[in-house]
């Protein structure tokens, strides 16, 4: 939609009282209310022009119009039915480009409802972010997941998690999944107090694009070292992953020291790692 063509639309302020959405704690109600800001987090993608786009949590609207704006085909997945009527508005102002689904997202088949190639941009609820997050990495990636592009707002300390580098206090099991086969970086720092009611901590965007997975390894079979290695990350590799059959000899063949921690193993070394204990298992 040409800029002197967008639907004049009543302030966010004026819409959340208008439709009575005081803030719940308890869906991670957190609403952002600067368009300008907005505009800058749907921008971090590149151009969705016409491109297939899925929200969680859309709320009162705002990153949702944004999307809109900025000429995605939207598909919006919300829990909250008060925000229904204001949700109805934007289908409206922007026909054709909105479909809004009640319901949980977690329970929803974003893949079959947004469709291939889709770009992912949420303001995410804090209780289902992480959960939602590794969903979408542990999709098939045949040779690349369903999805185009991850552009997502978390607690600042998520956020570190996920772009961790080894040797870091927040390099983990979730830095592994997100890199393997991704690149993950903080697009965008974001105040507490951009949000409506302000969270108690800062929050930050990540924006993950997803790269070919390396050949021969599995999913669940770096799943289960990572779990294995950072679930005793402390310790020394020959005790944290005894518990994974083959897993010792595997560190041998491939000659990663077994007294390292699992905090200083790189995500390469993890892949070459579930690479040979998966070769190990098939020729066994
Ligand atoms: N997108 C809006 C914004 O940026 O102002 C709202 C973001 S707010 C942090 C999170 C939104 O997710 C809320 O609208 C909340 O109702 C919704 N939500 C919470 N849990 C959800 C779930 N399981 N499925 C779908 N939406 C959910």
């Amino acid at each position: 939609m040409p800029a002197d063509a967008r639907p004049t639309l009543p302030p966010l302020r004026d819409v959340i009282a208008a439709h009575g959405l005081q803030a719940s704690k308890a869906l991670g109600q957190n609403f952002l209310l600067d368009e300008q800001l907005l505009d800058r987090i749907t921008a971090i993608p590149g151009s969705i022009q016409d491109q297939p786009a899925f929200e969680v949590g859309p709320g009162p609207g705002g990153l949702t119009r944004a999307i809109l704006r900025a000429g995605g085909r939207l598909v919006a997945v919300e829990r909250d039915r008060r925000c229904l009527p204001a949700l109805a508005e934007l289908e409206l102002a922007f026909p054709g480009q909105l479909r809004v689904i009640s319901g949980d997202a977690m329970e929803v088949d974003a893949r079959a409802e947004a469709g291939d190639g889709a770009h992912i941009i949420a303001n995410l609820p804090y209780n289902v972010g992480t959960a939602l997050l590794v969903g979408w990495l542990s999709a098939l990636w045949a040779p690349l997941p369903w999805w185009s592009s991850l552009t997502l707002m978390f607690q600042m300390e998520v956020a570190e998690r996920i772009v961790a580098k080894p040797g870091t206090d927040h390099y983990g099991r979730l830095a592994v999944l997100a890199q393997w086969r991704s690149d993950a970086r903080i697009a965008m720092k974001v105040h507490r107090s951009a949000f409506t009611p302000p969270p108690k901590v800062m929050s930050a965007v990540v924006h993950i694009t997803p790269k070919p997975a390396p050949e021969g390894v599995q999913l669940k079979i770096l799943e289960r070292l990572t779990a294995a290695a950072f679930g005793q990350r402390r310790k020394m590799l020959r005790q944290s992953l005894k518990s994974v059959p083959g897993a010792l000899d595997a560190l041998e063949t491939i000659g990663i020291d077994p007294q390292r921690r699992a905090e200083t193993v790189s995500v390469e070394e993890f892949v070459t790692l579930a690479r040979q204990l998966g070769q190990a298992t098939t020729s066994a």
